[in-house]
C-alpha cells in the first residue's frame, strides 16, 4: 500500500532523512517511534506530500508521488492525516469542518456530505457536538472531530503524527480507542506516538527512527523484549 525507497531529504544544507526504505502491507499497522529531532515528522509529512523530498520514490496504491508533489491532489484523498493540533478551521462548526474538503474535492452536493459527515460524527460519537465551534469543544473532542473529518475523505492510509501529545492526559484513551477501534477495521495507519501501551496493543510492527534512519524495525514483542540497538534501549528506558 505505501513503498518508501531511499528516501532523503534536506532543509537547506541539513539531511534529516538519510535513506529510508520503508514498505506498509494493505491493513498494516505501524507505529512509528524515536527520538526529537529523529525525522518521524519529516517521513509522515513526506508521504502525503506536505512536504517535497531531496531524493528515493513514494508509491501509494500504487501511484507514485512525483518529486514536486504536484500530483498529490490526485492522490490526496488516498491518503488522511491527523496532526498533534488539532487542525480545525476555528471558523466552522464541526459538521462545515467535515463536509468542506468532500464538497470541494469530492464534489459531494451538500445534501450527501452532510448525511456522511453526521454519520461519521455519530460514529466518533460527537452526533451532539456537529453545529458546535472548535473553542466549543475539548481537546479530545476536537481531535476526533480532525480523524472523522479525515475518514470522510474515505483514506486508504492514515497517517497519525503525536495525535495524542496535546491533549490532557484525562483525554488521551478516548481518542486512543477511536484510533484502536479503526485499527480493527483493516485501515491501514502509520502512527507516530510516544503511546507504548497503544503500540503494544495495536501495532502489527514498529519502526525505530533515529538521526534519520530506521535504526531497528519488528514486531512489538520483539521490539519490547529484546530491542537489537542501544539507541533503542535508552529510547524506552526515557520514556518508559
Ligand atoms: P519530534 O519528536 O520532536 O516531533 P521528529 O522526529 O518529528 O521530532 P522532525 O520534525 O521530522 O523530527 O525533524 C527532523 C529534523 O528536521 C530536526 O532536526 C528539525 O529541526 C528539522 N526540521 C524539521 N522541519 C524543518 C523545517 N521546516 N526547516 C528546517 N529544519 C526542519
Ligand atoms: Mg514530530
Amino acid at each position: 500500500m505505501i513503498k518508501v525507497s531511499k528516501l532523503v531529504k534536506y532543509y537547506g544544507q541539513t539531511k534529516v532523512l538519510d535513506g529510508i526504505s520503508l514498505n506498509v502491507a494493505k491493513g498494516e499497522r505501524i507505529v512509528l517511534c524515536g527520538p526529537s529531532g529523529s525525522g518521524k515528522s519529516t517521513l509522515v509529512r513526506c508521504i502525503n506530500g506536505l512536504e517535497q523530498r531531496s531524493a528515493g520514490d513514494i508509491e501509494i496504491a500504487g501511484h507514485k508521488l512525483k518529486a514536486d508533489c504536484s500530483n498529490v491532489l490526485e492522490l490526496g484523498g488516498d491518503v488522511g492525516m491527523v496532526f498533534q493540533q488539532f487542525n480545525l478551521f476555528p471558523h466552522m462548526n464541526a459538521l462545515d469542518n467535515l463536509t468542506l474538503a468532500m464538497r470541494r474535492v469530492r464534489k459531494t452536493s451538500r445534501a450527501e456530505a452532510e448525511a456522511q459527515a453526521m454519520a461519521m460524527l455519530e460514529r466518533m460519537q460527537l452526533g451532539a457536538k456537529a453545529k458546535a465551534y472548535p473553542r466549543e469543544l475539548s481537546g479530545g473532542q476536537q481531535q476526533r472531530v480532525a480523524i472523522a473529518r479525515a475518514l470522510c475523505m474515505k483514506p486508504k492510509v492514515m497517517l497519525f503524527d503525536e495525535p495524542t501529545s496535546a491533549l490532557d492526559p484525562e483525554m488521551v484513551q478516548e481518542v486512543l480507542d477511536v484510533m484502536t477501534a479503526l485499527s480493527r477495521e483493516g485501515l491501514t495507519m502509520i502512527v507516530v506516538t510516544h503511546e507504548m501501551g497503544f503500540a503494544r496493543n495495536v501495532a502489527d510492527r514498529i519502526v525505530f527512527m533515529d538521526g534519520g534512519v530506521i535504526l531497528e524495525e519488528a514486531a512489538p514483542d520483539a521490539f519490547f523484549e529484546n530491542p537489537q540497538h542501544n539507541r533503542t534501549r535508552e529510547f524506552l528506558r526515557q520514556i518508559g
